[in-house]
């Protein structure tokens, strides 16, 4: 009951990219830097373990973006055709590369780093894989012609990836989506047809988190447009829950969502976050108790996992360290209460 986890994303170390930085270049190279990573993915295993979390991963210390970490190993991606493109509705303007040829494996993607981190804990593990739509709103497209065409393609080469993982032993596989709290419509459209196929014939836990971003600049003014109450989840909640999705991930510390729309997600186990991703000040356990107990009006224990925000890849180790500790205190401290 209340098992722990964490959105995805830990922070590098600094001798492995810069720290505090999102999407840091790497430090080293060659045989170095896969022996820096491997390290990296124990010391967060570790801590991880230490602070009482239930399900663990390797905070994501293998690649550098949440999506092109895994596109980096497809096919049919020209990655000097360079396509300006504003993304998750023109909230930030980037470079993209873009897709020029049927997507394809070229073989296993993350392979390697499961067989590594799985070997090295026997709590339950979890993997997280960029969601179709995502992707899609983050790559350009001069090959398909049309964004749920694209999605299809990438979801099948994702279900080939995530088939693998779960046989060399993932206990849950997340689809990370921020793209459905933009484009509502498409989610209902296209958007959980994607993912399905990217979950078909997985026997781990399925799940997909749905967050409001990093605490990055962009992301702070996008909130601060969005007014009072984010209700974005309202619309696409109702189509998850009847989604063959397991689990839901989403945003609730600190958040302007009301906490009521997770009553909308009566048939699913929902990741509260009950950690700021945003603010590198550490809640106390009490603080994320109080988070957990709020959501507990609309989601009974046995289906809540109390969770974070979002990934920590841009905050300080240290901060990341004690946030990790503080959830799973904060968890413990619920699971006394309800034990009385
Ligand atoms: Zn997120």
């Amino acid at each position: 009951m209340l098992e722990t986890t964490i959105a995805g994303s830990l922070p590098k170390p600094a001798w492995l990219a810069e720290p505090e930085t999102l999407w840091a270049a790497w430090q080293l190279e060659g045989a170095a830097l896969e022996e820096a990573k491997r390290d990296a993915a124990l010391l967060w295993l570790k801590e991880q373990e230490d602070a009482g979390i239930d399900v663990v991963s390797n905070g994501e210390q293998f690649r550098v973006h949440f999506v092109h970490g895994f596109l980096e190993s497809i096919e049919g991606i020209d990655w000097q055709k360079k396509t300006k493109m504003g993304i998750r509705d023109d909230r930030y303007v980037v470079e993209v590369p873009t897709v020029t040829a049927p997507v394809r494996r070229r073989g296993p993607v993350h392979g390697a780093e499961v067989r590594f981190t799985r070997a090295h804990t026997k709590q339950r593990l979890k993997f997280t894989l960029p969601g179709p739509m995502t992707i899609c709103d983050t790559i350009a497209d001069a090959h398909y012609g049309a964004r749920p065409d694209m999605a299809m393609a990438f979801a099948e080469i994702l279900n080939q990836e995530a088939r693998e993982l779960a046989a060399l032993g993932v206990d849950l596989i997340q689809f990370d989506e921020p793209a459905f709290n933009v484009f509502m419509k498409d989610v209902k459209d296209w958007g959980i047809a994607a993912l399905h196929k990217a979950i078909e014939g997985l026997d781990c836990t399925t799940a997909v988190h749905i967050c409001y971003g990093y605490g990055i600049e962009a992301n702070i003014q996008w909130k601060e447009s969005l007014g009072g109450e984010w209700r974005q989840y309202e619309e696409i909640f109702p189509a998850l829950n009847d989604s063959r999705i397991d689990q839901i991930s989403l945003e609730c510390a600190d958040s302007h969502v009301p906490l009521e729309l997770i009553g909308l997600l009566k048939d699913k186990a929902v990741m509260v976050g009950a950690i700021n991703v945003a603010d590198n000040a550490v809640e106390s356990p009490e603080k994320v108790a109080a988070t957990i107990t709020a959501a507990m009006d609309y989601v009974d224990p046995e289906r809540l996992l109390p969770c974070t925000n979002c990934g920590m890849a841009p905050m300080p180790r240290a901060v990341a360290a004690g946030k990790l500790k503080a959830l799973a205190e904060g968890a413990a401290l619920v699971r006394g209460k309800l034990a009385r």
